[in-house]
């Protein structure tokens, strides 16, 4: 189907929750990908955070290939063996002692919801339920998600909310004193803000809120559904942050573009949870799970987090140049291969010029340019993308001055 038809069939059949940029995807290979009239496009976007080894990875392709072959799905109520080594595997490299499968991001929001709640109800009794959460926070587009999503725009017109939750400034210790007390179960929030428009969680505030939780205990919970799987540089953004959460949710990146989310948590925690109490019935499925431990192994045993942290760091000193060459340009902030560059423009007409040119980025936020590419992204492309911002900023530049151009 043409673009323009797919567009006009698009705008018929599907239910309209999404702006789309202009282009139809086919394929992909690496980190770029291709649209319906063949033209290439270097992907700073990666599904939003997902396709962390990039497109047709020959391994993830062949785990999901001989796993579609064998079984794609059974049931929770029978054993399988992606499922379990999944979890070992997580397990291994992380704090957390269990872990729960599910779907998304959204849905391992919920699953960590519903543990803190079932931990506090069970041993404090049914007066401790509340959450505290961020302001400007993402944590998904369920009922008590988007409750917990300190953003007006996500929760408008979906009144009313789910009862208690409450909302701390992020990075603002004091925020927190204020809010909790003996109701409180939980505290959750993203180490780096990422749909809010790219703020790391300062190290500091992390260490105190830390220290807090413990004292009373309140379950730490990290949304790591777009820092985790080496979007960082680590596995996951907590192993440099210095801090150690109860809870941990991943989704995005664990399999690499198949649907899959995560809820991890230490055994006190974990044992909240009794047959019978949550469940899903695609939650961990081996296709799913075979697609995860081949992106595990390609970070764990591969050299892709390393690059990853190589990347990185590169990316990051490229932006923070361009920064210091352009006036549009007023910050530039986020850890590894999870970038924000802040705009004193529009930052949607700036996504549009890099479509034009051939590079996919998007817009957290209305003035921020956010970049997430795969973790297997080349020092080339990363200059590619820092030359087509050069063009598009130095052209802008001019414009400005001459405004009769
Ligand atoms: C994307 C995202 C979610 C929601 O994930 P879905 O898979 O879209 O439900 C939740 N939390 C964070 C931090 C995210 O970036």
């Amino acid at each position: 189907m043409p673009t323009e038809e797919l567009r006009e069939a698009a705008a018929k059949y599907l239910m309209q929750t999404y702006a789309r940029q202009p282009i139809s995807i086919v394929r992909g290979r690496g980190s770029k990908v291709y649209d319906l009239e063949g033209r290439e496009y270097l992907d700073f976007v990666g599904g939003i955070a997902v396709n962390v080894l990039g497109h047709g990875h020959p391994d993830l392709v062949q785990a999901i290939q001989r796993q579609a072959a064998q079984l794609i799905h059974t049931s929770n109520l029978y054993y399988t063996e992606p499922q379990v080594q999944l979890a070992k595997t997580l397990v291994e490299h992380s704090f957390a002692d269990r872990v729960f499968f599910c779907n998304s991001g959204a849905e391992a929001n919920e699953a960590a919801i519903k543990l803190a709640r079932r931990y506090a109800h069970t041993k404090y009794g049914e007066d401790r339920f509340e959450i505290i959460t961020m302001k400007n926070s993402f944590h998904g587009r369920t009922l008590a998600t988007i409750t917990a999503t300190g953003q007006d725009k996500v929760q408008k017109g979906f009144e009313p909310l789910m009862p208690g939750f409450g909302y701390a400034s992020f990075n603002d210790f004091a925020t927190i004193e204020a809010l909790a007390n003996e109701r409180t179960a939980g505290i959750m929030l993203e180490p780096v803000q990422g749909e809010g428009g790219v703020y790391v969680a300062d190290r500091d505030y992390l260490k105190r809120l830390r220290e807090f939780c413990t004292k009373k205990d309140i379950l730490l919970i990290f949304d790591e559904v777009q820092t985790g799987m080496g979007r960082t540089g680590t596995l996951f953004a907590y192993q440099q942050l210095g801090v150690t959460p109860d809870i941990m949710t991943l989704a995005k990146g664990l399999a690499g573009g198949v649907p899959i989310g995560a809820c991890l948590a230490k055994e006190s925690v974990a044992s909240a949870f009794v047959p019978g109490a949550h469940a899903s019935t695609f939650g961990g499925n081996p296709l799913a799970c075979a697609a995860a431990l081949a992106v595990c192994r390609a970070l764990l045993e591969g050299s892709v987090l390393d690059q990853a942290k190589r990347m990185g760091e590169y990316l990051a000193k490229g932006l923070a140049d361009c920064k210091d060459r352009f006036q549009v340009v007023c910050d530039v902030r986020g850890i590894g291969l999870l970038q924000g560059m802040e705009l004193t423009i529009d930052a949607k007409t700036v996504v549009a010029d890099c479509l034009a040119r051939g590079v996919i980025i998007n817009a957290a936020g209305e003035r921020v340019l956010r970049f997430v590419p795969p973790l297997i992204i080349t020092q080339q492309e990363i200059d590619k993308l820092l030359e087509t911002l050069t063009t598009i900023f130095t052209r802008r530049a001019g414009e400005e001055k001459d405004p009769h151009h």
